[in-house]
This record gives C-alpha cells, structure tokens and sequence, in this order.
C-alpha cells in the first residue's frame, strides 16, 4: 500500500481520497479550504497544513484543483510540488480537467527535475468519484502509467491509456465539449415536451429506451423530479458546476480554433453556459442550463 499526498479536496477529490483510504493506501490531504481537512480526517484520512507538508515522504502525488492556474501553482512555483519532491521521485498524477498546454508545461518541467508524471482527468461525476466507478483517461509514459494504474484502481473502474503527456487532457475536453452540447439537447427535448403536454416522467421512461438516449438523458436528467439522485431533484447542488463546464468548453474551443476544428454547436452551448455563469448560477450544476432555457421561453 502507498503513502500518498493529495491536494485538492472538493467535490470530487475528497470521495476520491476517501476511496484510496478504503484501499488501505495511507491518504495526507490538503486544501485551501479548512472544512474539507476536517472531511478528509473523517474519512480516515490526515490533513496537513500546506501542500509541501502533504506530499511529505508520499510515493505518489495526487493532484485534484479547478483548472490550468491552480495546477501551474500548485507544481511549478518555487517551493511548488516539483521543487519539494525531486530528491524523492514520487509519482505525480494531475487529475484536474486543465488545458492540453499547461498539462505539458508541467509534466516537461516534472521530467526536466527526473520526476515521472500522468495527466489522468476522471468522467463520472460526483456519484462516480463516490462509487469508484470513475473512468480515467491517461497520458504520460508507458512506465509511468504502469505505475499509476493500480492507485487509480481504487477510485476508478475504467483505466484507459491515451497516449503520450497531454493525451488524457484531449481526450477529456471532447469528451465535456460533447456532453456540454449534449446536456442542451435534452434539456430543450424536456421543455419542448412540457409545452406539448407531455408528463416528464413518461417522456424519460420512453426516451431511456429510444435513440435520444444519453448519460445527460438516463443519468442525469435536467428537468427536475426525473431522476431522483439527479442535481436536478436538488435544486441543482452540484454535482459539476456549471463554471467548471464553462471553463471546459472554453478548452475545447481553444484547441478548435488551434487546430482548425468546426464546433459551432459547442460555441452555442458555451454562450448558453456563459450566460448562466453571468446570470449567478456558475456554482450550481450544469444541468441548471435547463432552468435557464425555459426562463428564456415565451
Ligand atoms: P471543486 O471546486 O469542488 O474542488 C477543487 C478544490 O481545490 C477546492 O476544494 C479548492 O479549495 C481546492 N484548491 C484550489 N486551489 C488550491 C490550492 N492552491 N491548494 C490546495 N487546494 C486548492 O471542484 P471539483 O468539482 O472537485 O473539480 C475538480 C476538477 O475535476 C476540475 O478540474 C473539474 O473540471 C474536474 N471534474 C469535475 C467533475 C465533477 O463532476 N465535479 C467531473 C469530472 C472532472
């Protein structure tokens, strides 16, 4: 079993964490946050004061932060993760949804100070980080992944590696850009079928079945009261916030317009998320785009 360091304790890291101490790893934890190293040592667990403190003497690193900035921060400044491991060459694994560019920023820096790093971003949400039932898509060295694998065992079912340093982070944004577009169409489907008459819960029972079928329909679905464990039924406590979706979409635009890519659905439904985020929804889940487009209805 390994000794791990992870920073970055929110809705996703902190049921991760708790998974790899279940797996009988021994989990030191940090976040900016105070409340979630009190969570963190509840669930067996030890919080520590700053990131350098948590990755003290760990054989892997795990990473679990918003985006780009925060991982740059984390690992690249002076006293960064980097700089505090490299007499010790844990293994470092970046599961933040982040930009292709800062994810081989880091891992070439990582690599220049003799430190072996995966780019390993995770789909299925809260409840898959609570399950560990996780799908991870990873980038970095075959010997690194073989390395990596078995930690991510314990959070995830499905390990995929996607190739070289970045490919987990590519593969990750057009998997969101997809489901951004996607999580649009269903919930224009729903509203439609409200004016039309039709019982939400019968459309669900009949479209799960149909080809209109999707995670954001079966799983997930935005008009509340369809799917009980759905943010939806909450009041849309996240869940994944809508201005993480928001920032993903922004990734996936970016590395279209680099690579000369069309998305002209994604560039719609990133003005729709755009306008939810400035509306004063951004930290509620994304599904709430549905609420949204029904108050833009006549
Ligand atoms: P979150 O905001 O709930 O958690 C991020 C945590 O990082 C926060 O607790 C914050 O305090 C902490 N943090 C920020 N800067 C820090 C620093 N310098 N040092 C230590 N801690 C710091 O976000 P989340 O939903 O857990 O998402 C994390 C990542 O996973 C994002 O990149 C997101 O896009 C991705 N993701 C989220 C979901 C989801 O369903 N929530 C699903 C797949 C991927």
């Amino acid at each position: 079993m390994a000794r791990i360091g992870f920073i970055g304790l929110g809705n996703m890291g902190l049921p991760m964490a708790a998974n790899l101490v279940k797996a009988g790893h021994s989990v030191t934890g940090f976040d900016l946050n105070t409340n979630a190293l009190t969570a963190l040592a509840q669930a067996g667990g030890q919080a520590a004061g700053s990131a350098a403190e948590a990755v003290e003497g760990a054989e892997v690193v795990i990473t679990m932060l918003p985006a780009g900035e925060h991982v740059r921060q984390v690992y690249l400044n002076q006293g960064g993760l980097i700089d505090v491991t490299k007499g010790r060459k844990p293994l470092l694994i970046d599961c933040s949804t982040i930009d292709v560019d800062s994810a081989r920023t880091v891992e070439a820096e990582a690599s220049r100070a003799g430190l072996s790093m995966l780019d390993a971003p995770v789909s299925g949400g809260t409840a898959g980080a609570q399950n560990a039932t996780l799908t991870f898509m990873v980038g970095g060295s075959d010997q690194a992944f073989a390395r990596g694998k078995p930690i991510l065992e314990a959070m995830g079912r499905n390990i995929f590696h996607a190739g070289g340093p970045g490919a987990g982070q590519a593969v990750k944004i057009c998997n969101n850009m997809m489901l951004a577009i996607n999580m649009v169409g269903v919930a224009e489907g729903f509203i439609l079928a409200e004016k039309l008459g039709l019982d939400w819960q019968k459309l669900h029972a009949i479209c799960a079945t149909a080809t209109s079928n999707s995670w954001a329909l079966s799983s997930y679905c935005p008009a509340p009261g369809t799917v009980p464990t759905a943010p939806s039924s909450r009041d849309y406590a996240p869940g994944f916030m809508a201005q993480l979706m928001l920032k993903d979409v922004k990734l996936s635009q970016a590395a279209a317009e680099a690579a000369g890519s069309p998305t002209p659905l994604a560039a719609q439904a990133m003005s729709f998320y755009q306008a939810v985020c400035d509306a004063g929804d951004g930290a509620k889940d994304f599904s709430v785009v549905f609420r949204w487009l029904a108050g833009q209805g006549r």
